[in-house]
């Protein structure tokens, strides 16, 4: 998506650590209007999958859900991070290394707002290594749930995580897939 790829060159940091820092316009603060664009387009590419749930993962995932969620028109869950070590109740769980803290969290979901017959999208800002991804993944599995796909704001096509899941039959439409970054050259995208 142009536009995105156009915003990643314009405001983008490239970090050590192949961390790529989009704070002024996703991560921090939000361009809600090019959150608008990026959710249309997830539409035209997932349309007529009869999607009835976004399925994210808090925190930055959580703005570009809702307004994926009011462009589909439907509910939007975020799973938690849970901090407590006994996880009790009526919860779906999955562990999950975070790329950005090095730490591995429990993400719960309430069993209440993920049920079979549900089809899902799962909406993030990044991918990287693939491990959110996955933890949702196992989340719509065990609500026996239909997973229609990911939409990935942008995916680092350079480390593993898209090829990982693609190759396992997800579908994940990413808006911006960046081949190479450097502080010093920029960031290159993929061809498509
Ligand atoms: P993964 O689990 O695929 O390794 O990483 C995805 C998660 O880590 C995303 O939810 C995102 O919050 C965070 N993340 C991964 N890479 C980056 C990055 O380059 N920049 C930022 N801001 N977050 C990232």
């Amino acid at each position: 998506m142009r536009l995105l790829e156009q915003r990643i060159v314009k405001d983008g940091i490239v970090k050590d650590g192949d961390v790529l820092k989009v704070d002024s316009f996703l991560n921090h603060q939000m361009d809600v209007e090019l959150f608008r664009q990026m959710a249309l387009e997830w539409q035209r590419l997932y349309a007529d999958c009869g999607i009835n749930k976004i399925l994210t993962i808090e925190a930055s995932g959580i703005g570009i859900a809702c307004i994926a969620g009011q462009v589909f028109g439907c509910p939007v869950v975020f799973a938690k991070k849970s901090k407590t070590k006994n996880i009790a109740g009526d919860v779906y769980t999955a562990k999950v290394e975070s790329f950005t803290h090095g730490n591995v969290s429990d993400i719960i979901v309430s069993k209440s707002f993920l049920n079979p017959g549900d089809k899902v999208l799962i909406i993030d800002d990044f991918l990287a290594n693939g491990a959110a991804l996955t933890g949702l993944c196992q989340l719509v599995e065990q609500a026996g749930a239909e997973l229609i796909g990911a939409g990935i704001a942008i995916e680092k096509a350079f480390q593993p995580g898209g090829e990982l899941l693609r190759a396992k039959g997800i579908r994940i439409e990413s808006l911006a897939r960046i081949k190479s970054m450097s502080a010093e050259t920029g960031v290159e995208f993929c061809e498509n």
